[in-house]
């Protein structure tokens, strides 16, 4: 299968001279062929959306509202369909997938609510007879570069607010599981939304390279690797943009010694494990406070051993492959890494039993005990399915060392306790926090966004700050002359 470009509303091929192999990660097989866009190509995306924008950015607030409300029907009604093209192409588990689209549907429905954030400020008589009023306006054409691991979320994490706001968006999705950006893209349409608002363009640096120097594009959202995202953030705001560029991750569970040892174990597992590692918000490494390291060693083993790995449409399967060969082999080369720095390895996720095609991308869950801080599978961000077990004395060295690692996504801490609980939300460097909640991801209207570096610039992702980032203000002052309006003042104008 060909995957295209969409631009203007309709599929786009362009002059095609390069495309990606796209797999299904469950069977290893080359699924579909996704175009790779070149410089031109871009050009022609950001020239549609720029044409599109002289219009949209005049719809009324009421049309707008429509098409994203039509929208949220649609995608409810395809939810399935939708989750089957994420599970073909990322390798997440149905069940998992359905989930991912759940949680956009959230995005979007936020969306549909956006002109109660978009009223502005009024001030009557701010000066006798002057009136001052705030209005927000949208950018133009914004570009969003999305990662593979959310292939349907992320980009609607941005788009229903840009476009909501009055912008118009070119969308180049990950070149690994392009399908899903062309079906939202479809939805769009269908739900009333007017060609060359959103496009689509498949790519690579190449693609991204272009939409970070384009006049024409006023504003970057990008979710990815920490490296990409800093050299996004870096290159598209000296071009002039507006930029928000979040980044990787490593997240840290810290269970204190009144935690509730099941619970913890259980998140520890569905947060580490849940699409293969592969996300975000994924927990890497828990934090044990003595005394509790060799029961909740025990605990979170007992929990793997049971765990169902295989094709994420067999009905069952809990866990699915990683999404290429390469990364598969790259998290796996983790495990030897480990165990040679002199972590212990207690499962070895490469023996674990697969429900699938065994030319697929499989890795079963890995987790290590005593790892320390400056071993790699501690320090980098393996995006797989390998838990660290980090053992430390006290709920202060515990702290200290999730405050020291240069990410700050999500974080969570497993107690009874509230006052250590207050006192580590207080405390901690991280910008989503759980309470007895592994993966903290906010909900629509609260913003998604970490600290450090996960996260370059100053807009956190969707929700309020998605549509602050999406827009400007403009601050007007007004006079209707009447009669008394006081002749020439050279004077600096005071408020009277
Ligand atoms: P990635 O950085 O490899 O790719 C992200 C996007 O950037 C893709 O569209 C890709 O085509 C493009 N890209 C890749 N290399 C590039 C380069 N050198 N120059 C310009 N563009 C480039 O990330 P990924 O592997 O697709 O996704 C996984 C990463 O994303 C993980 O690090 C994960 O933590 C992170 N992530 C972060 C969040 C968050 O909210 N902070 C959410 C999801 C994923």
């Amino acid at each position: 299968m060909r995957i295209t470009h969409r631009i203007g509303g309709k599929p786009w091929t362009g002059a095609a001279e390069r495309t990606g192999d796209v797999h299904d990660p469950a069977t290893g097989a080359v699924s579909g062929r996704v175009d790779l866009a070149s410089a031109s190509d871009v050009d022609v995306a950001v020239a549609a959306a720029r044409e599109a924008f002289t219009s949209w950015r005049d719809a009324s607030l009421a049309r707008r509202t429509r098409v994203m409300f039509a929208f949220r029907e649609l995608l409810d009604a395809r939810s399935a369909d939708l989750a089957a093209i994420v599970t073909a192409e990322h390798g997440k588990v149905l069940s998992d997938a359905a989930g991912e689209v759940q949680r956009a549907l959230e995005s979007v429905e936020f969306a549909c609510g956006v002109p109660h954030l978009l009223k502005g400020g009024y001030s009557e008589n701010a000066s006798t007879g002057v009136d001052v009023y705030s209005i927000q306006q949208p950018l133009g054409v914004v570009g969003v570069i999305s990662p593979f691991n959310f292939p349907a979320m992320v980009p609607l994490w941005f788009v229903p607010h840009a476009v909501a706001c009055g912008n118009t968006v070119v969308l180049k999705p990950s070149e690994k599981d392009p399908s899903a950006a062309n079906v939202i893209a479809e939805l769009f349409a269908e739900a009333g939304l007017p060609d060359g608002v959103l496009n689509v363009v498949h790519g690579d640096k190449e693609a991204v390279d272009r939409l970070l120097e384009h006049p024409d594009v006023k504003a970057v959202s990008f979710v990815g690797s920490t490296p990409v995202a800093r050299y996004v953030y870096e290159t598209a705001t000296r071009n002039g943009k507006r930029v928000q560029a979040l980044g990787g991750a490593k997240n840290h569970v810290v269970v204190l010694p009144d935690a509730d040892l099941s619970l913890a174990a259980d998140a520890a597992v569905s947060a580490g494990f849940g699409s293969a590692g592969e996300r975000c918000m994924a927990v890497s490494v828990v934090v044990a406070v003595d005394p509790v390291g060799d029961d909740l060693v025990s605990a979170i083993a007992d929990r793997i051993a049971d765990l169902r790995v295989g094709d994420g449409r067999r009905p069952g399967c809990e866990m699915g492959p990683l999404v290429t060969g390469a990364h598969r082999d790259r998290v796996a080369s983790y495990v030897d890494a480990g165990r040679e720095a002199g972590a212990e390895l207690v499962v070895d996720g490469r023996d674990h039993p697969v429900d699938g095609d065994p030319a697929g991308f499989w890795l079963g869950p890995t987790l290590f005990d005593r790892v320390r801080p400056d071993m790699s599978v501690y320090t980098d961000e393996i995006f797989g399915p390998v838990l660290s077990v980090v053992r430390v004395a006290t709920y202060e060295e515990a702290v200290a060392l999730v405050n020291r690692n240069p990410f700050g996504n999500g974080t969570a801490v497993f107690t009874r306790d509230g006052g250590a609980a207050r006192r580590f939300q207080n405390e901690i460097e991280v910008g989503m926090v759980g309470v007895n909640v592994p993966v903290p991801v906010p909900v629509a209207y609260y913003s998604f966004g970490g600290w450090k570096n996960s996260l370059f610039g100053d807009a956190h992702a969707y929700g309020p700050e998605g549509v602050h980032f999406f827009t400007r203000s403009k601050v007007i002052t007004s006079r209707w002359p009447d009669p008394s309006h006081g002749g020439v003042n050279l004077g600096f104008p005071q408020n009277t």
